[in-house]
């Protein structure tokens, strides 16, 4: 698994496991180090990490890139919304400027969505090849999208989940906000888990 994330690394090995019990899924160690996310699309990003790990850990990898769309800022934050606020912005910062972007927009027009790409990348490394290759270097692979819409509350809710969770309210569990749902439950509509299960159904 490609995400460094532990939060995102929890849902992707949950629905994984219920799908396919008898697959070992193993974190990214971190002594691989980071790459840097730097696609112009959720899939190059997805692919840039998926293929970075499998490049160092000669295994198949598995790597998910995630944007949220809010239809009264054009799309935005997007690709982007891990840096929305800045390069080293945490999801507090983004969070909060995303409300203060949306301070004047009514319930109606608050409309959005979460888009997620999973890679997979499945053909090992060569050994003497390994850490050292370029992340671009092309691998087979399988990309898949997940998509769940909904709107961006009015303020924050909930404690659960991670990142824009307090503010996204899935139009399928409205009102409540993905952080304020289990994770079963957010696994079961999620971008995520949708993704997930439409790359799963393509193998
Ligand atoms: P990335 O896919 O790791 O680049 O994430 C993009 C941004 O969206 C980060 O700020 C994450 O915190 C946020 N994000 C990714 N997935 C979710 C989610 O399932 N819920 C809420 N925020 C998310």
């Amino acid at each position: 698994m490609a995400s460094a994330n532990p939060h995102k690394a929890v849902e992707i090995a949950a629905v994984l496991a219920e799908a396919m019990p008898a697959v070992e899924i193993v974190p990214r160690p971190p002594e691989l180090g980071d790459v840097a996310e730097d696609g112009e699309t959720l899939a190059d990003n997805a692919l840039i990490k998926a293929r970075f790990v499998c490049a160092a850990a000669g295994e198949p990898s598995i790597a998910d890139d995630t944007g949220l769309e809010v239809d009264a800022l054009g799309g935005a934050p997007g690709v982007y919304s891990a840096r929305y606020a800045g390069p080293e912005a945490d999801s507090a910062a983004n969070l909060a400027k995303l409300m203060a972007a949306l301070v004047d927009v009514p319930p109606s027009q608050r409309t959005a969505r979460f888009r997620t790409v999973v890679a997979l990348v499945y053909e090992g490394a060569a050994p003497q090849l390994g850490a050292h290759e370029h992340p671009s270097v092309e691998r087979p692979h399988v990309l898949a999208e997940g998509v769940v819409e909904g709107a961006i509350a009015m303020a924050p809710r909930g404690d659960g989940g991670f990142g824009y969770d307090p503010v996204f309210v899935p139009r399928e569990a409205a009102p409540l906000t993905f952080a304020e749902m289990s994770a079963e439950a957010k696994n079961r509509i999620s971008h995520r888990g949708r993704a997930l299960r439409a790359l799963l159904a393509k193998l």
